[in-house]
Formats: structure tokens, sequence, C-alpha cells
């Protein structure tokens, strides 16, 4: 509990005890009156400054005025006619319950999302000239500093091991709880807890840019960006409370002037007193705290899942998903390849594998990953330079003076080499020095583990399309595309023609749907902004991708995909029952009323309804 939530705590069985006495005491008339205010005060005295402020703001038709006015008109009621204060008291106090239990329940789920993503890291250890270990700010701490992560401590910044070895648990980035083994040389992320052996880490970024605090930055923003319902609710709220006090004015003039006017007598008083349960009932609290909770709540849970769902506006484009497009390295595949074949022409297979591995020295594709892996002596003395890559096609260098090119048939093509066939399916990729062909190197990829488990998972959702878009060749799109079953593939394209073919995709697929396209390159960028949802691979992916999208899975797990899927789908249903739920209640009661008004009553149930929709938006915190 915050101070303030106890400090209103102690207002509200304050002003319910001093209630509760005065009903015992035998006060009459005014002095009924002032014994009556003081516990009204005591509960509602900030929400008579809010009014009041609001007025001096021009902004007046908020719930404080609705409940200002309301309270104040059941005091004239009773000051004239029924002397029953109670009404007046009781209407405030139940008013701030519901906005204590509220401010509670909000807080409460705040404060479990914070918790339950743990990766906020306090401090970094750096070893001072005393050898002794010291605690510092992880911001004062610049690229390439070597910090000590103790084993039982998080990760505070992003780096490279440079001794040690260790197990990493990654469960709060990613929702996995396969520890993960890390030596020296492998690339460590913030957030990661070190369950093991004491970790050297060399930083390669700064803190602010960090993946922890990427991911709490993320996080924290998303309510920023906000819903379609959000601002349904928000424009409501704007129109909805001026036509409510109208209607509330009509109410307590219009039928005992018709009265009055029929009969020459006019019950003024009790349509004044319908008039004011009227705007007790009118709050529309219930919507305004519910709505943007429910989105939040899901929020959270998806990133205690692995998933970051960049703001609550992407929830609504997810729960329609029809279409889901992939790219096919790194997105379905593990993006590893294993070199499965060598096939020289006019040097030997060393020299070949050299010279790939070489033109490939700078590159962060994963093909070239694979080919610098692929040759052992990558980091001798060869001068590499003028290295260019072409996105789609391959990449090119001047090796010891030679222009090599590495790359598909269209890089061949347009170094102006001649290529040699190959029977194999996987991926063959085909080096050219000088303008001639030396041969090709086949390298195969791995389907990953869930691939084929994600795209069944998405069918049984209600996808009704899912493609695959690649760069890579005809065959080895179609062996991919039938081993996981998905329906349709295009391959052999360019990044440009990736953007084309998903603009085509847009336009085929039926109103309402949406559609998800899931990469991980620099040059997925395009298409991630281009489709109605971008989902990229958090862990292989290019920081390009992974900001073009809008959502981010952390753990690069395809099945994540129907996981987001099935948390935006609840999040929407919640958030629909909460808004039809309030909505209908209002406006069932409001219509009672004219009919049957009872202040007690009203306020009983308008509280009610928001702590129903509260307690129903905080379900979105269970996993689906
Ligand atoms: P994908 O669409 O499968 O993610 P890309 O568009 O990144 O693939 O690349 C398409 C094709 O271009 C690859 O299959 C490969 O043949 C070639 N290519 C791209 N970059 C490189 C590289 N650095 N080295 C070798 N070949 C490359
Ligand atoms: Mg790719």
């Amino acid at each position: 509990m915050t101070k303030k939530q106890k400090k209103n705590l102690i207002r509200i069985i304050v002003s319910a005890v001093i209630t509760v006495g005065l009903m015992f005491l035998p006060f009459d008339g005014l002095l009924k009156f002032a014994a009556f205010l003081v516990p009204y005060l005591i509960v509602g005295y900030d929400i008579l400054i809010k009014a009041v402020k609001g007025v001096i703001n021009r902004q007046p038709f908020d719930e404080c005025f609705l409940m200002t006015v309301a309270t104040i008109g059941a005091f004239a009621l009773a000051l004239t006619s029924s002397g029953d204060y109670l009404e007046a008291v009781a209407v405030m106090l139940f008013y701030q319950i519901g906005e204590w239990f509220q401010s509670y329940a909000v807080g409460k789920s705040r404060k479990n999302i914070g918790e339950l993503m743990d990766i906020r890291p306090d401090y970094a250890n750096i070893e001072n000239e005393d050898g002794e270990l010291e605690q510092v700010d992880p911001d004062d701490i610049d690229i390439g500093t070597v910090i000590i992560v103790q084993p039982g401590e998080k990760i505070p910044i992003d780096g490279i091991v440079t001794e040690g070895n260790s197990v990493l648990d990654t469960a709060a980035l990613t929702g996995e709880s396969v520890p993960r083994n890390v030596k020296s040389g492998d690339e460590v992320i913030s957030g990661c807890i070190n369950l093991s052996g004491l970790l050297k880490i060399r930083t390669t970024k700064e803190f602010g840019e960090s993946t922890a605090s990427k991911i709490l930055d993320l996080v924290e923003n998303a309510s920023s960006h906000k819903s379609k319902s959000e601002k349904f609710i928000t424009k409501f709220a704007r129109i909805y409370t001026p036509a409510v006090v109208l209607s509330a004015l009509a109410l307590a003039l219009l039928p005992p002037a018709f009265e009055w006017f029929l009969t020459g007598n006019g019950d003024f008083l009790k349509w004044i007193y319908r008039a004011l349960t009227f705007l007790v009932i009118s709050c529309p609290c219930a919507l305004v705290v519910s709505v943007p909770l429910g989105f939040f709540v899901s929020i959270g849970n998806a990133s205690r899942n692995g998933i970051l769902i960049k703001g609550s506006n992407y929830m609504e484009q997810l729960a329609k998903a029809e279409t889901v497009v992939f790219d096919k390295t790194g997105t379905l595949t593990k993006g590893v390849f294993e070199l499965t074949a060598v096939h020289p022409e006019k040097i030997n297979e060393t020299e070949l594998l050299h010279l790939a591995a070489h033109v490939e020295r700078y590159s962060t594709h994963p093909i070239a990953n694979s080919l610098r892996n692929a040759y052992p002596d990558e980091h001798d003395s060869c001068a590499v330079e003028d290295t260019e890559e072409i996105s789609g096609k391959g990449i090119r260098a001047k090796v010891n003076g030679n222009i090599i090119c590495v790359g598909n048939e269209k890089m061949m093509a347009y170094a102006g080499a001649k290529i040699s066939q190959c029977e194999h399916s996987e991926t063959v990729i085909h080096v050219s020095q000088n303008g001639t062909y030396m041969g090709h190197i086949v390298i195969s990829d791995v389907v990953k583990a869930t691939s084929k488990e994600a795209v069944q998972s998405l069918r049984q959702l209600g996808v009704k399309r899912t493609v695959v878009l690649t760069g890579d060749s005809r065959k080895t799109a179609e062996s991919v595309s039938k081993s996981i079953g998905i329906d349709e593939f295009y391959s052999e394209l360019l990044p440009g023609d990736k953007v084309e073919k998903a603009e085509q995709l847009l336009s085929e697929k039926k109103s309402g749907g949406s559609l998800l396209f899931v990469g991980d390159g620099i040059n997925d960028a395009p298409v991630l902004s281009r489709a109605d949802i971008g989902i990229a691979m958090g862990a292989m992916g290019s920081d390009a991708a992974i900001e073009a999208a809008d959502v981010v899975l952390m753990d690069d797990d395809p099945l994540k995909i129907a996981k987001a899927i099935r948390i935006a789908r609840k999040c929407m249903r919640i958030v629909k029952q909460n808004i039809w739920f309030s909505i209908g209640i209002k406006f069932f009661l409001l219509l009672m009323v004219a009919v049957f008004a009872n202040m007690w009553l009203a306020i009983f149930a308008d509280v009610g309804v928001m702590v129903l929709a509260v307690l129903n938006s905080i379900r979105c915190i269970r996993n689906t």
C-alpha cells in the first residue's frame, strides 16, 4: 500500500465510524446537518476541491463534478424536507471506497508485472586498482569496460564473456526456463541471471542501449500507444458526461413541470431526487479504469512470456490475425547453416572455403557466420577491403587484391560469372573471382524444432493463410514449406520484392482480418513496418528489425506467435466484456431511475460494477 492509499483508507474508516455513531445520536435540525457535514468533508473534501478546480479550468464535466453535484443536492433536499443526511454521506463514502479499491488493484497489478519482469539491474561490479570489487551505477560504465558478474547476480549490461564459464537463467527475458551455458567468447545480454560461475564480461553497449533497459522502456511506454478501445473511452467520456448532466436537468424539471401544467401541482422534490440519483449512477468510472487496465495487464503478461508488445493498439490487430507471412532464414529455420558439400572448380576445397570465409569477415548475415566457421583459420593476415553487401543477393569484397563475389545465382549474374548447376536441394552459395566462376558451397539450415507445431497452432486459432517469403532458392523454400505445413511460398525475392508481395497479400485478405509478418533480418525491416503487425525475432534478429517491429519475440520461438495471438484475443474479449457490461448496466440503471429511485442502491450498483470490471481486467494476468 502506498502512503496515499493508507491515508485514504484511514479517512474512509474514520468517516464511516463517525457516520455510524451519528445515526444513534438524537441530533435534530441544523445541528444534525452540521454534524453530518463532518464525516462528509473528511471523506470527500478532495473530490469537492477537484470539482471546483474543474469548473475553474473550464473542464467541469468529470466524475468529481457528478459526485459533488449529487451529494450537495442530496444535502439540500435533506435540509429542506426529509432530514435524511445519511444518504449524502453514504454516497460519497461508497464512491471513495470504490476509488480506493481501484487504486489498490491497479497499483498491485503494476507491481506484480514489475516483479514478474525482474530484469532491472541496480548496479555493476568493476574491479578497482586494489583488485577489489566495487559496485557502481551501471549508467556510468563505458563501452569496453570489463565488469564482473558473480553467481546469483543479474547481468547489468550486454557484452562478451572474456573469462569464466557459467550457466545463465534467461527466464525473465524469454519466459523459458531452459538454462543457457556460456563460456569465454560468448555474447550475453543484460537481464539474465548468472547461476553458477564468476564471469568477466567486456561490455559492448551502454546501459541505456542494453537489452534489459530497452525492454523496460518498451513495456513502460507501451501504454502510451493507445488502442482504439481506449480512444473510444476518452471520446465517450467527453460526450457522455455533459449529456448526462443535461438529461439530469431535464429529469429534474420536465416531468414535474408537466404535472404542474396538468394538475396545477408538481412534485418537484421527488424529481430532483431522481435526477440526483441519475447523476450518481452515471459516473463512468468502471469503463475509464478497467479498459486501460486490461491492456496494461495483458502487455505485462505477454512480456513475462518473452513476448514484447509495443503498444495496446497492436492488441486489436494481433487478435484478428488472418494471414501470417514468414521470412525463412532465422525465423522458421535456426539460421545456423552446416557445411554439406564443397564443389570447387579451378581451385581446391580449402581455397574455395578460404575465399568465402574472407569475403564474409565483417558480415552479420547468418550465412556469413556459417561460412566463417567452415574455414578454421579465418583470422589470418589476408587483406579484406571494400566489402559491399548486396541485399538478397550476396556479398562482394576485395581479398588480397582480387574481387570476390559470394552469393546466390543473382549475385553471380551481377558478377558476370557463369555458374554450374548443383543437384543439392539445400542452400547453394556460389563464389566468383574477378568475374570467373570458382565453384559453390552447399550449406544446409535446420528447421526450428517448434516451427511445425507453430504453424499448426496458428491454423487452430483460425489463421487462414500461411506464406513464406524468402531470398533463398525455390528448392529450399519448397522443402522447408512442405516439411512444416505452410500453404504457399515465394522464393528468390529481393527485399523490394518482399514488400511488393506483402502489399499483394495485404490486398487479398478479407476485410477485418489482419496480416502478420514475422522476420529477423535488416532487409525485413520494410515489410515489418508495412504489415498490419510486424513480429521480429529478438535474440537472432537485427536491431533494425527489432526497431521496426510491433511485437518482439525474445527467444525466437515461432510458437510464441500463437501465444501472442491468444493473449491478445483474451485481452480484447475481456475489454469488450467490460465495455458492454458497464455500459449495459449503466443504461439499465439510468432507465430504472425514471420509475424507481434510490440513491443507496444507485451508488452500490455503481461501485459494484466498477469492482467487477476491475477484477475482470486483472484476469488478463493469467496465462491462456
Ligand atoms: P532470407 O529471405 O531467407 O532471410 P536474404 O534475403 O537475407 O534471405 O538472402 C537471400 C539470399 O541471398 C540468400 O539465400 C543467399 O543466397 C544470398 N545472400 C545474402 N546475403 C549473403 C551473404 N552475406 N553471403 C552469402 N550469400 C548471401
Ligand atoms: Mg532472414
